[in-house]
């Protein structure tokens, strides 16, 4: 079943000559069932494209299709409501609201339904030396990720997005947090910078300079020269 269609989906930034184009003509589709890796250079334009997916911001052109519905012809107040039920966001910079406290910020925004899951939602994100009742401000950087991953996860939506949620973690405990990131949804794209953990997905996607230029499975796209490029020198 196919859970996501993006079409020829263009992200300009800026107007005249300040325009930038950081996301230029991509279209794949994602089946059920599927766990995609987004890889390529920082600057490449991965969070634009996850953001898009999200219904985070709009395209320039293109489409995004969820479910076969168009999320970008819905008005604001229906795209609300869809994230809420078909979405789950993992952010690159935690996003979280300093004020609130730990608890607080993993129950932001999900049904009274799910509540009940915020103990099993703590245990997968390794979430077990915070304190509930501290504010967001007081924790880690590392905290505040694992924070971020819990409240991604709580309200397991079909498909999660999830922005380096492995980014400020130790290589181990990011493996552990990525494996339980993966069994949270039926379908999950992550942007990671770890070619260590490619082996945990499906389909590897390539990104340079906004453009799509590798759709493989892990062990096939390890021999393509803008894998080889993205990784650097190291072994
Ligand atoms: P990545 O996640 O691969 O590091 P991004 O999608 O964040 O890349 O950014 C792609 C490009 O678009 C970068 O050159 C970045 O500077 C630029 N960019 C991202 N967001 C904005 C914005 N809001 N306004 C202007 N330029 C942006
Ligand atoms: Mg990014």
């Amino acid at each position: 079943m196919e859970i996501l269609n993006v079409k020829k989906l263009s992200k300009k930034y800026g107007k005249g000559e300040n325009e930038f184009l950081a996301l230029n003509n991509v279209s794949f589709k994602v089946q059920k069932g599927e766990f995609i890796v987004i890889v390529g250079k920082s600057g490449s334009g991965k969070s634009t494209l996850l953001h898009l997916l999200g219904g985070l911001d709009k395209p320039s052109s293109g489409s995004v299709f969820i479910n076969n519905q168009d999320i970008y012809k819905m008005s604001d107040k229906n795209l609300t409501v869809f994230r809420r039920k078909y979405i789950g966001i993992i952010y690159q910079f935690y996003n979280l609201i300093p004020v609130l406290s730990v608890k607080e910020n993993i129950l932001m925004g999900t049904t009274q339904e799910n509540v009940r899951e915020l103990d099993e939602v703590c245990r997968r994100a390794d979430i077990w030396e915070i304190e509930e009742e501290n504010d967001a401000l007081s924790l880690s950087g590392g905290q505040a990720q694992r924070v971020n991953i819990a409240r991604g996860m709580l309200n397991k939506a079909p498909l999660l997005l999830a922005d380096e949620p492995d980014a400020g973690l130790p290589l181990a405990q990011g493996e552990i947090i990525m494996k339980n990131i993966l069994s949270s949804s039926d379908t999950v794209i992550v942007i990671t910078h770890h070619y260590q953990y490619l082996d945990l997905f499906t389909r590897v996607l390539l990104i340079e300079d906004g453009k799509l230029i590798a759709d493989n499975a892990p062990e096939q796209i390890k021999s393509h020269p803008g894998y080889i490029s993205w990784r650097g020198e190291v072994d």
